[in-house]
């Protein structure tokens, strides 16, 4: 730690001082000569004195090579000199204080370097003298070029992606770079966007921390969805890619973006018309079953009953026969909305086929289902069904089973409601039967 200042008397003071000076005056030259710097005064480019460090930043052996040229002008590149003559006079009059700058030079082999260089306007024996303290940059310079030509071609390769990529700082979330891809989804031009955060666009701040948790601890994250919105404030579904990097010299975070919005409304659309029945607009066969079998699952975990109907409609032909395929399709329709008015809202019903349909009801002993079978039963049939005539009645026929321990599938429950089913046709159709 270093040790603070001792309270000094100003007589103290100078005495310390004298002190410096007596012993630093013969030692003046070996210090000088022996600085790692490079060290010239000048007066007009005519040198005056150089260390032998100087001398070496341009490839001589000693300073006195360099105290030898009548000009140090040579020392410079041919196309600064204007510029160097400019500083040079600046100085003389006193309007520059340039405390470090850096300048290229040429070595005595020709090969261009960099220096960063003080200038101070000194006394030199009665007359006035340009110092100059210099140390070789070059490898600094040229990282710093290469560095900054990687960054270059870095947002030159996103700029082209045909993806929206941006890059946010990690501190602040400040968007450090934007593709022309991004400003179009999020509806701003770049200038303002560099000027927002990454917060911004992320409807639920839970999921911006999400993915930056993600990103420290697996580097790399891929095929998120996240919910997100423009600059205008609409809203859309992105899928995200992320990975943690650095940029300008701080940690960030690369993210690209694609709107899935359509997509997945599609895909939403098409899951929908893959399950469903066109006609009456519950679930179809395929759909049933696969609800059916996790409903298996779901009340073999949890001890619980499971019952199933089937129903199918009764002379049903003689409808279509008498009043024509349209009045039977209404027929469906009418009976579904009679089923769903008399079923809970976790009953599931399906279209097996046909005019024969299914329902399941989870957590339902046999019971309680052959009491909402009856209840199926007297609702469809006081359900008149609409047609230009007049209207139709329909009965239905209904069977009824319970999940058993020894039921593997959904086969060997359908089975069994069935059996039932044919009984309750075979009994003379409008009842319901249970399975035994
Ligand atoms: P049962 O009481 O024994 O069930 O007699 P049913 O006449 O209903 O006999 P069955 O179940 O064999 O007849 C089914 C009829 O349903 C045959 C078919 O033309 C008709 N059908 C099946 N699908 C549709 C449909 O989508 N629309 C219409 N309108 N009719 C259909
Ligand atoms: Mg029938
Ligand atoms: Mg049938």
């Amino acid at each position: 730690m270093k040790k603070p200042l001792p309270d000094l008397s100003p007589s103290e003071r100078r005495r310390i001082l004298r002190r410096r000076d007596d012993d630093l005056l013969p030692n003046f030259q070996d210090l000088i000569d022996g600085a790692v710097q490079g060290i010239l005064v000048h007066s007009n480019f005519r040198p005056l004195y150089a260390n032998d460090s100087f001398a070496r930043l341009f490839g001589y052996d000693c300073a006195e090579e360099i105290m030898a040229l009548p000009l140090i002008r040579s020392l410079y590149a041919p196309e600064s000199w204007p510029d160097v003559e400019q500083d040079y006079n600046d100085i003389i009059r006193g309007a520059t204080f340039a405390p470090i700058g850096r300048m290229p030079a040429v070595r005595r082999d020709g090969q261009e370097i960099w220096l960063s260089v003080t200038k101070r306007l000194i006394n030199w024996h009665g007359q006035q003298a340009v110092h100059l303290c210099a140390f070789d940059i070059t490898r600094q310079v040229e990282v710093e070029a290469t560095m900054m030509d990687n960054e270059q071609a870095l947002r030159s390769i996103l700029e082209i992606l045909p993806v929206p990529v941006f890059i946010a700082r990690r501190s602040d979330g400040r968007m450090m770079f934007v593709n022309r891809k991004t400003c179009l989804l999020l509806e701003q031009s770049a200038g303002p966007l560099l000027k927002s955060r990454s917060s911004d666009f992320y409807v639920d701040q839970e999921d911006r921390q999400r993915i930056h948790s993600m990103v420290d601890t697996i580097h790399d994250v891929r095929d998120i969805e996240v919910h997100m919105k423009t600059a205008q404030g609409r809203g859309f579904l992105a899928e995200l890619a992320a990975i943690g990097m650095s940029y300008m010299g701080a940690p960030a975070t690369l993210v690209s973006m694609s709107d899935i919005s359509k997509r997945k409304e599609l895909e939403d659309e098409l899951f929908h018309q893959a399950n469903t029945d066109e006609l009456t607009g519950i679930s179809n066969r395929r759909s049933f079953m696969n609800q059916a079998e996790q409903e298996i699952r779901r009340a073999r975990r949890f001890g619980r009953g499971l019952s199933i109907i089937m129903m199918d409609l009764d002379h049903f032909k003689r409808v279509n026969d008498t009043f024509g395929h349209a009045v039977g399709d209404i027929t469906l329709g009418t009976v579904v909305r009679a089923s769903l008015e008399s079923l809970r809202e976790s009953d599931i019903m399906g279209r097996l086929g046909g005019e024969e349909f299914a329902v399941l009801l989870p957590e339902t002993e046999q019971q309680a289902a052959s009491e909402v079978a009856g209840r199926l039963l007297t609702h469809i049939r006081e359900t008149p069904i609409a047609m230009a005539e007049g209207t139709i009645q329909c009965t239905t026929s209904l069977g009824v089973a319970e999940l058993r321990p020894s039921d593997s599938t959904i086969d060997d429950l359908l089975a069994r409601a069935d059996v039932a089913l044919f009984r309750a046709k075979e009994s003379g159709r409008n009842r319901v039967e249970m399975a035994v």
